[in-house]
């Protein structure tokens, strides 16, 4: 990724902080720091700031220790404070020179730890807080081309990998869910992934009724279903597909019908996105299908959500949601049908709106043999 495309992100993002009011935007280690900057870091203890005013050039506010890599991105100005020293002083003393009041609009990053978002209240005295995903959602929320290659990536990797366990067909029988997560992870490392984009789910039999069971020590048998959600991120960005599967045997007697419900649920809703359509119609068109075949009450989550630099963000697929689809977000579209103590059955893909309806990020076999 260009400098300047980081660049020209800050500038967008100045724009909109003059459009919603903000006088200054302060975003800590996180997604939206990244946007702006590509530096990658966790929030640690010791304050460390993009300080973004509403015209000029921003400024980080690092520890000493982080001088050299904070320099190593497009913003020009660098302020490092020392351990021993009064972060929130520095702080203060920025503000100041920026011409940032003491009872300024700061406009902070969700995410912010509280000790950090106090240290900013501190450092000026009465400011007013707002969020910053008014700032930045509308500019993330639609992916550009270097953010949809790196989706379409990550979309191949876990693919491949899905293909792979797909193969091993009954030589995954008999081993455990951990067991299996692990090879998949594996697999996801070897091929190119920076990361896990979540924690890998191996879901078989009853273990696959629980949407957001990961995996732990029940040895898969013939005849489960698997339901396997998994991704990696690539140049950044997350994979998160998910397939269900028997891996061998015969399967219990609902599933064959359920997972064709589930599949016709999510072919009905990947073909109702297109742009000015609403999130809630196309939850409603995987819903519809689900409804009908009297699964309604087991479909216990909605139907998607965006996936960018964070794996869950805007916009999300949920019912009575009006917001309209635009060209280039990406969001999954996942329904599924849960039956506890039986199984689980969901089908995802990540889909990408385009000029005149969608493109699939991923696209291996949605059957389950
Ligand atoms: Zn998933
Ligand atoms: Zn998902």
């Amino acid at each position: 990724m260009t400098e300047t495309t980081h660049e020209r992100r800050t500038r967008r993002a100045q724009d909109r902080l003059v459009d919603v009011g903000g006088d200054v935007l302060v975003l800590p280690p996180g997604r939206n720091l990244q946007y702006l900057t590509g530096f990658v870091e966790e929030q640690g203890d010791r304050l460390l700031l993009l300080v973004v005013p509403q015209t000029g050039d921003p400024v980080f506010l690092v520890p000493d220790l982080y001088a050299e890599q904070v320099r190593g991105t497009w913003v020009p100005a660098v302020r490092t404070w020392s351990d021993g020293e009064d972060a929130t002083a520095a702080l203060s003393a920025l503000f100041e020179d920026l011409g940032v009041g003491p009872d300024a609009h700061v406009v902070v990053d969700g995410t912010t730890h509280a000790r950090f978002t106090l240290a900013v209240e501190s450092a000026l005295g009465d400011p007013t807080l707002s969020l910053a995903e008014s700032v930045l959602g509308p500019l993330r929320v639609r992916k550009d081309e270097v953010e949809l290659a790196a989706l379409r990536a990550a979309g191949d990797l876990a693919d491949g990998v899905l293909d792979a366990v797909r193969e091993a067909g009954a030589d995954a029988v008999g081993r455990t869910e951990s067991d299996l997560a692990w090879e998949i992870e594996r697999r996801l490392r070897e091929a190119g992934g920076e990361e896990l984009a979540f924690p890998v789910i191996v879901g078989s039999g009853p273990n696959g009724a629980m949407p957001h069971h990961t995996h732990g020590d029940r040895e898969i048998a013939p005849g489960d279903p698997v339901v396997l959600d998994f991704g990696a991120r690539v140049d950044g960005y997350p994979g998160d597909q998910t397939r269900t599967v028997v891996l061998a045997g015969d399967p219990p007697a609902a599933f064959r019908e359920v997972h064709g419900v589930v599949r016709e649920a999510q072919a009905a809703a990947v073909d109702a996105v297109e742009p000015g359509v609403r999130a809630g119609a196309v939850d409603a068109a995987a819903r519809e299908v689900i409804e009908a075949a009297g699964y309604g009450d087991r479909f216990v989550h909605r139907t998607g959500h965006g996936v960018g630099l964070d794996v869950h963000e805007e916009p999300y697929l949920v019912g009575g949601s009006d917001r309209e689809l635009e060209p280039g977000m990406v969001f999954s579209v996942e329904p599924g049908v849960y039956l506890p103590g039986e199984f689980g059955v969901r089908i995802e893909d990540l889909v990408v709106v385009t000029g005149n309806g969608c493109e699939r990020l991923n696209h291996t076999d949605r059957g389950w043999r």
